[in-house]
């Protein structure tokens, strides 16, 4: 015979309808680019409370400075390829770097990063019953043969290459996310993010749009890498942070593309960062790294239906918001 055991008596401070508790969030790379602007914006809710882990291989203490300190903050220098230990309600994974100079330069480890870091966060998802986000990527369409990219489309992937190490990571971090919501039913959330611009931005990341304004500022000439006629579109950091925000707190696992559908050409950006930040600056063409997606624009009827979620920020706001950030980092006056 069995004996039913009484219910747990809730603990009365948890559970009092007075008391909420706070949502205790995880941020990995919250040191890096979007990150910190994503950790900016968590922190804004004072029921939030935000614990970043980060291994500072492109991001810095510094991105976060204002909030070193403050009682609902955490910093912990940590790698997501080994396990940890947290207990927490929502995990945003965004560790891995973005870059292709950086991802390139140790790809052994980008893809452990990718692989084995999505892992653990998965695993401490399952163990603490977090609700898990990836910040994935446009790079899962490869050098796409659908324009513009549906969340729909396979992709088309080079899986032996030098971008293969990043593009195929997330293909398998995303392949990891769907196989634990099915397997374990854990709460999950993909974003497909495309070309990611503002404030914070490592200076010399080799990325096109740092590239150019650091170019601009120091009156050096404009890289166009061959033929210049590939396109790519780019979303403001503000708001790719508040499309994060809308996916983990929505009800749909994704994969959704967050970015901005303006697409330009390569030549055309050269241009316009010519006309808004330096008119006396050179354009010059430059060989190119192999593999380059020759067009990338983001479909977001799916961000829009299902999230309420646009962008609101044009390139041509966005840039200049960006100059004055890398005119105080480079010590570079405006001329009058
Ligand atoms: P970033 O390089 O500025 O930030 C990545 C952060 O992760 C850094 O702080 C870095 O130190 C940290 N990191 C890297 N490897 C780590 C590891 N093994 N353990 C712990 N921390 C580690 O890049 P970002 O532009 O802020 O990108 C953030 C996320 O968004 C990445 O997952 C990236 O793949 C994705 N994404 C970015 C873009 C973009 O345009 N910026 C586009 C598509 C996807
Ligand atoms: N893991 C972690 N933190 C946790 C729980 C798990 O880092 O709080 C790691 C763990 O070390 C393992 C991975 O997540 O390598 C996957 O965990 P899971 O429990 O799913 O798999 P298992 O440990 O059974 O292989
Ligand atoms: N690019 C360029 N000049 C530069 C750096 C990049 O013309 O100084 C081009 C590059 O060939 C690619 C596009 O800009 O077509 C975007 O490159 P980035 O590295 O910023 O991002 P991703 O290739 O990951 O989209």
């Amino acid at each position: 015979q069995t004996t039913t055991k009484p219910p747990p008596t809730p603990s009365p401070l948890r559970f009092s309808k007075f008391f909420q508790p706070n949502m205790r969030i995880l941020v990995t790379g919250g040191a890096g680019f979007i990150g910190s602007h994503l950790v900016d914006k968590l922190m804004e809710n004072e029921k939030n409370e935000v614990i970043v882990v980060d291994n500072f291989f492109t991001g810095s203490k510094d991105n976060l400075k204002k909030w070193i300190g403050h009682p609902r903050f955490e910093l912990k220098r940590h790698d997501v390829t080994e396990p940890l230990l947290v207990e927490v309600d929502q995990i945003y994974h965004l560790a891995c770097p973005a870059s292709p100079i950086f991802y390139k330069y140790n790809p052994v480890k980008t893809i452990k990063t990718n692989v084995i870091g999505t892992l653990n966060m998965l695993g401490l998802a399952k163990r603490v019953g977090a609700r898990i986000l990836l910040t994935s990527t446009s790079e899962v369409y490869g050098d796409p043969l659908v324009h513009p990219q549906t969340e729909e489309y396979w992709g088309n992937v080079n899986p032996i290459g030098v971008r293969s190490c990043y593009d195929e990571g997330k293909r398998v971090a995303e392949t990891l996310m769907f196989d634990y919501h099915r397997q374990h039913g854990i709460e999950i959330r993909i974003a497909r993010i495309f070309n990611t611009y503002g404030p914070r931005m490592n200076i010399d990341d080799g990325r096109v749009v740092s590239n150019f304004i650091a170019q601009a500022l120091r009156d050096e000439p404009l890289t166009v890498q061959a033929p210049g006629t590939q396109t790519r579109s780019f979303c403001y950091v503000s708001d790719m942070v508040n499309g994060l925000i809308r996916l983990m707190e929505g009800e749909n696992t994704g994969p959704i593309n967050i970015g901005n559908p303006g697409e330009f050409t390569m030549i055309e950006l050269a241009e316009l960062v010519k006309e808004l930040i330096n008119p006396k600056v050179e354009i010059k063409s430059v060989e190119n790294t192999p593999d380059d997606p020759r067009q990338r624009k983001p479909d977001i009827t799916k961000a829009k239906e299902l999230l309420g979620w646009e962008p609101k920020v044009k390139l041509r706001d966005g840039l200049p918001l960006m100059e004055e950030d890398f005119r105080l980092r480079l010590g570079v006056s405006k001329k009058i």
